[in-house]
């Protein structure tokens, strides 16, 4: 089966985007998102995933979680929404592809494409780009439909549900 490294921002996501993926690839998620501030939220939403992908995925990977690998990528427009956002989708999306690449995967894709709070259209932009730097194949699918399923298997799950996108700027930007 295909092998693919699912760059993985949450549980409730996750759990959108399995209603699609779950027949057509071997999952390993990805847990990079040095963009979640504080830490324990960042360490709710991690142990949310663990939950949320029983039984559906083959692992997760969890990268070191350093916010300041975030700050250096949206310093000087921190406070610039929806712009910062493309620097924060270019990190989390380039370090998934050199992990896909290094750890012989054979597809790399993210589920922030079923968020409809995401900028949809510039990530895939951004993920095909990073695909050609890295040779290796960039799974696009406009998962949003799924959004709203991921959210109540969260639920019927009793999942953590995070209320803004991740940064401290979004706490006051974006209501989820
Ligand atoms: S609002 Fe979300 S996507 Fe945008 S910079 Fe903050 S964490 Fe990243």
């Amino acid at each position: 089966m295909t092998k693919l490294l699912l760059h993985t921002c949450c549980g409730p996501c996750f759990l959108g985007v399995w209603e699609d993926v779950q027949n057509k690839f071997e999952i390993t998620n990805l847990f990079y998102n040095p963009n979640i501030q504080p830490n324990e939220e960042y360490e709710k939403r991690l142990e949310n995933l663990k939950l949320a992908v029983k039984g559906k995925s083959k692992n997760i990977l969890e990268l070191s979680y350093d916010p300041t690998e975030h700050w250096q990528v949206i310093y000087g427009i921190e406070k610039e929404f929806p712009e910062r956002c493309l620097k924060c989708y270019e990190l989390r999306l380039r370090k998934t592809a050199f992990e896909a690449k290094k750890m012989s995967f054979d597809v790399f894709s993210t589920t922030l494409l079923v968020s409809p709070h995401q900028q949809h259209e510039k990530l895939k932009d951004i993920g095909n780009i990073i695909a050609a730097e890295y040779d290796v194949e960039f799974y696009y699918a406009d998962w949003r439909p799924f959004f709203r399923r991921g959210q109540d298997a969260a639920k019927y799950l009793k999942l953590y549900r995070q209320k803004y996108c991740g940064c401290q700027w979004s706490k006051n930007e974006i209501q989820m």
